[in-house]
């Protein structure tokens, strides 16, 4: 499920803030991604992903929570849904970054018990620092009134797990090296200050969240082929108002944070 479903009418700029200072980073050499749910990555970094990888970036994901209450099936068997849904991650995964996909990682937490708490931030910092990504993405955990609490608590871990990978006396039974990332993006950011020019990756990021077939019907209100189509039209929409103010035809934007 995600926090800013494109379809949803939402202000290119929130008010208040400046025009975004920043765009089009240079390809990083990896990059992570940090998603409460399968989906959330393709929903919020996709466009962007893709590209960098079309540019030899490596791209890995970490999904924190199993997706298991992602359905409006009250019947549904979360167990048999959560397995559904690593294996969507996967492909999505896969279609955004091609042989440039790097690892998919999943916490497994519960989908709608994530915490932020320092266990966990202790499991994510692990996984930045094995996989030593020069850029990290994740939810903006300080968007005002969102009410999802795992984009929240995502959004934090993917933050503060920056610091505690950053920092050698974090986790010092980690047994690893520390890794200090060149920056953060946060999308679904409550300022966003950078975009990301996705003009020519907006049909794999639509390919890599039709890869999420069990959230066509919540998700994507789209329960059938013209619903899908309307579906992907929004997206296009969505991107295209945000790239409006910085003459790109459509945009991923962010809030940039680059002195990790
Ligand atoms: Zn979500």
């Amino acid at each position: 499920m995600a926090a800013n479903e494109p379809g949803q009418p939402a202000p290119v700029m929130p008010a208040g803030t400046a025009t975004p200072a920043t765009s089009d980073l240079d390809t990083p050499t990896s990059a992570l991604a940090i998603g409460a749910h399968p989906d959330d990555v393709e929903f919020g970094c996709g466009g962007l992903l893709a590209k960098w990888a079309a540019d030899g970036c490596i791209v890995h994901h970490l999904v924190c929570t199993d997706g298991s209450k992602g359905t409006w099936d009250p019947d549904a068997d979360g167990v048999a849904l959560a397995a559904r849904r690593q294996d969507e991650q996967r492909v999505a995964a896969r279609r955004l970054a091609g042989d440039r996909s790097g690892e998919v990682r999943f916490l497994g937490r519960v989908d709608g018990e994530l915490e932020s708490d320092l266990a966990t931030r202790g499991e994510v910092a692990r996984v930045i620092r094995e996989l030593r990504p020069q850029v990290v993405l994740g939810h903006d955990p300080w968007k005002r009134y969102r009410l999802h609490p795992d984009h929240r608590h995502a959004g934090l871990l993917a933050c503060d797990g920056i610091v505690a990978a950053r920092d050698p006396h974090f986790f010092k039974d980690h047994g690893i090296a520390h890794h200090r990332p060149d920056a953060l993006l946060l999308w679904e950011a409550d300022q966003p200050d950078h975009a990301e020019d996705v003009t020519a990756f907006v049909d794999v990021k639509l390919w890599a969240l039709a890869a999420h077939v069990s959230q066509f019907e919540s998700t994507m209100k789209a329960a059938d082929d013209d619903q899908l189509a309307a579906f992907g039209q929004r997206v296009r929409n969505r991107l295209g108002d945000l790239g409006r103010p910085f003459d790109m035809d459509a945009a991923e934007v962010f809030k940039l944070i680059a002195d990790l």
